[in-house]
């Protein structure tokens, strides 16, 4: 079953910059990976784009500094997941130094893939749709035959990749183009909402001399941002674990437009466009924004109303946050009235099963006790490590239960995280 949700999109699409914030607070997280060497210490002098930590293990992913100045600390902070991360503190000296130390090519498409590859990871680029894994990762293997481009944004009130998208639409088709050649890809697919003819109005506009290029409709339901589900609808294959068992690769739109400033420009993730948007907010915008600002200082210049309710991400993904710095994978903030609906006790009407795109039976899950170590057999046995975390069940709960938040609780527990 899949869901269709209401149209929600209150976002005044013109694009704002903030890029004065006094400090930053650069989460030490990579996806949901808290794993990160500190290669700065308290004093230093950093430039904008300088590395401040790595990622341990298998992806060796940088984190690097949004600007130039002097690390001030090390602080916890809450990140877009809703736990709090510690993070390198820099006072802002306002002088945008540029630490630049690699070359760039001219043209964007005469990379090899081995420095593609290398460069992608030098620039820290990871997928800025929400999971935040590692790109090229994704474009290490040699038998990649379809690219898909997600412009889908299926959440209400998330207008930011449309924002992006609508201004750089140029710049995206040139580097998916430069992607083909270097990665030998048959074919690109940007998909997008059959009701965002706008959307499709702009890259009609541009398309027409990229052969291998095309766009493909999809429809307005909930969750078809999801990989698997679009995948689905795109070309109708399923998979087991990962797209590259089919030869596919998925890039959010953001993520290609970052790769196009990493080849372009050298130019490493420390900013992105985020929705500040939801009925607490006077004047909602998509704001380009330095990742480790604190969205407090977004929220007070958009006159963010007094006794909100902030949300890191979208009404159905996002997670409930006192406090809340711009990571690299924060795609909305959203500001709500303080009116909760309180949860009654479960109805046993099973829609949250109905809905759920990973086949859970997210209510089984949620009523499993955890009591002993032994007891953990009986969450593997429910497989909540599946759960996407959509928030579906959730919403469909006519007893306002927070569903997804135990499954996700069941996931960490069954995966070891906590
Ligand atoms: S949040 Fe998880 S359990 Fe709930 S519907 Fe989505 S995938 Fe299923
Ligand atoms: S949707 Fe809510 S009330 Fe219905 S079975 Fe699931 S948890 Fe219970």
């Amino acid at each position: 079953m899949r869901v269709s949700i209401p149209k929600n999109r209150l976002t005044n699409e013109h694009l704002i910059v903030y890029n004065k914030p006094k400090k930053v607070y650069i989460p030490l997280i990579s996806g949901n990976d808290t794993n990160i060497t500190i290669l700065v210490k308290k004093g230093e002098y950093v430039y904008k784009g300088s590395i401040v930590g790595k990622r341990k293990g298998d992806f060796r992913i940088p984190i690097h500094s949004s600007v130039s100045g002097t690390v001030l600390d090390f602080e916890e902070r809450t990140c877009s997941n809703g736990t709090k991360v510690k993070c390198v503190v820099i006072e802002n000296d306002f002088k945008e130094k540029i630490e630049q130390k690699l070359t760039v090519k001219r043209s964007i498409n005469k990379y090899t893939k081995e420095e593609f590859i290398e460069r992608l990871m030098e620039c820290g680029i990871i997928g800025l749709g929400g999971a935040g894994f590692p790109t090229y990762v994704k474009y290490e293997p040699k038998n990649i035959k379809t690219l898909i481009v997600n412009a889908v944004e299926c959440e209400p009130y998330i207008t930011a990749d449309d924002a992006l998208a609508k201004q750089k639409c140029e710049e995206i088709l040139e580097a998916i183009d430069a992607i083909l050649e270097i990665n030998k890809i048959d074919q690109a697919i940007i998909a997008i909402k059959k009701e965002n003819t706008e959307l499709k109005q702009v890259f009609d506009n541009f398309i027409g001399t990229y052969l291998k290029i095309k766009l493909k409709l999809v429809p307005n339901v909930y969750p078809m941002g999801w990989e698997r589900t679009l995948i689905k609808e795109v070309l109708n294959k399923d998979y087991d674990k990962y797209p590259i068992e089919e030869g596919i690769v998925v890039n959010n739109i953001s993520t290609i437009y970052a790769i196009y400033e990493a080849l372009k420009y050298n130019k490493p993730l420390i900013e992105r466009i985020v929705t500040f948007s939801g009925e607490n907010i006077e004047d909602k915008r998509n704001v380009l924004v330095k990742i480790g600002t604190d969205a407090k200082e977004v929220l007070e210049q958009l006159k963010l109303k007094e006794d909100s309710i902030i949300v890191a991400g979208g009404p159905m993904m996002g997670n409930k946050v006192d406090d809340l710095v711009i990571s690299a994978n924060l795609n909305c903030v959203l500001a709500l009235n303080n009116n909760i609906d309180i949860p009654s006790i479960c109805l046993k009407c099973g829609k949250c099963v109905e809905v759920c795109p990973a086949k859970l039976s997210p209510v089984l899950i949620m009523k499993t006790k955890y009591k002993k170590e032994k007891d953990i057999k009986k969450f593997k046995k429910l497989h909540p490590e599946k759960c996407i975390e959509c928030g579906l069940c959730s919403y469909i709960c006519p007893a306002n239960l927070l569903v997804r938040e135990r499954v996700r609780d069941a996931k960490n527990l069954v995966r070891g995280d906590k």
